[in-house]
């Protein structure tokens, strides 16, 4: 079923991805023992696919002490353990206030709701600014210099539903001038965006999924937890390490990695890393990007799509795209590509609602175009053949 798929829903998941990442996982459930908990040449081989695949992405990343990149389910568990550890270790409490902006994922604003609803902890949002960016900076320097300082920033690098891309140099030297530590959520700019971990000490937490941009497999992700800053850990369990005592290990990655360990899934998401290193971020995002652009060329005269969130042709977003279809709901638009098609877009709310909520489509929700490293220009062009012929369908 999959070979007929003209696939451009990589926002939400990366694919296909790169042969190197399916024969990863692939040769490394086969050989793999349990890392650190065997004194046996395949706990050895796990061991070292573990470290080796680990250093791999710290490298790339600018990380110095590799330890401190731990290895999550995805996403999803890196922003979870952020706020719980932070909670945890005292750094976040009661009566506290996180701030977020108006484009965050639901594994953001839905974490932070329960820990709001829980721990009495405040969610407070940053205005987007009038220019279309997302945040607006004087709005962000009034509620940082609040007392007491908000303990979190907590900021998607880049939106899942607009493809706007935070100006990250604008509110870094703002952060760090009111100390606030800032989560940065890189869930769609990891693979298109190089964040330089090592130089920016603004990013006191990174967080990325595996399976998006870096074209790993799903079920593995990223936490980078800066020197200086310590996470509780909120589960604890075996780590093969210090086992003579009850309390977890005071030094990471074992403090916040208990249980045995996705290896093959860790091994596919260095591949994934190295087919970005290899291709080139920046030629995969200008590839991307001109995907992109044929798509905004090819729409800009039909009047009945309209782009929401982004000016289109803007080059610095991501390449992705939501729109609205006159006379058809983002469903309908979504089913007819799949079914007549077989073309794949993501239409509802993104699991953003509050970005929805900004454009005024939570309602009905958009239809979302995200294009990846194995897309061409022909995917995109009959794309636009596709979203015409619907046209001519009676609303
Ligand atoms: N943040 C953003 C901006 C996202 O787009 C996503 C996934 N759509 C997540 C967080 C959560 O990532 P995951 O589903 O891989 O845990």
């Amino acid at each position: 079923m999959t070979e007929s798929i003209t696939y451009f829903d990589n926002a939400s998941t990366s694919y296909p991805k790169p042969d190197e990442v399916y024969s990863a996982c692939d040769k490394y459930l086969r050989v793999a023992g349990n890392p650190g908990r065997g004194a046996h040449r395949l706990a050895y081989q796990a061991a070292r696919t573990y470290f080796e695949s680990r250093e791999l992405i710290a490298n790339y990343l600018g990380i110095v002490d590799t330890s401190r990149l731990v290895f999550t389910s995805g996403c999803t568990q890196s922003i979870a353990l952020v706020i719980s550890g932070m909670l945890g270790s005292g750094a976040l409490k009661s009566g506290d206030s996180v701030l977020v902006t108006s484009f965050e994922h639901n594994a953001v604003m839905r974490t932070l709701a329960y820990h709001e609803r829980v721990d009495e902890i405040k969610v407070v949002t940053v205005p987007p600014g009038a220019d279309g960016t997302m945040v607006d900076l004087v709005a962000l320097r009034r509620l940082l210099s609040a007392h007491p300082t908000p303990a979190l920033a907590a900021f998607t690098r880049a939106s899942n539903v607009t493809g706007v891309v935070l100006d990250l140099p604008a509110i870094a030297p703002l952060l760090k001038q009111y100390n606030v530590p800032l989560l940065l959520d890189a869930a769609q700019s990891a693979g298109l965006i190089h964040d330089d971990l090592g130089a920016d000490d603004a990013i006191s937490f990174y967080v990325a999924s595996g399976h998006k941009g870096f074209y790993g497999p799903p079920g593995v992700g990223l936490l980078y937890v800066r020197d200086g800053f310590e996470l509780d850990p909120p589960f604890c369990g075996g780590t093969g390490s210090r086992s003579e005592s009850l309390k977890m290990p005071d030094f990471l990655p074992d403090r916040l990695e208990p249980g045995t360990h996705a290896m093959h899934l860790a091994a596919g998401l260095a591949a994934g890393v190295q087919y970005v290193i290899d291709r080139g971020i920046d030629e995969i995002y200008s590839y991307e990007n001109s995907l992109m652009q044929r798509f905004f060329e090819a729409t800009a005269e039909l009047d009945f799509i309209e782009i929401k969130g982004r000016a289109p042709f803007d080059p610095g977003h991501l390449p992705l795209a939501s729109f609205t279809y006159k006379g058809h709901t983002a469903d309908r638009v979504a089913d007819w590509l799949d079914t007549g098609y077989g073309i794949a877009v993501r239409a509802g709310l993104h699991c953003a609602v509050t970005a929805h909520k900004v454009l005024n489509s939570e309602k009905t929700g958009l239809a979302r175009v995200s294009f990846g490293a194995f897309n061409t220009i022909e995917q995109v062009d009959k794309l636009v053949v596709a979203l015409k012929e619907l046209a001519k369908i009676p609303a």
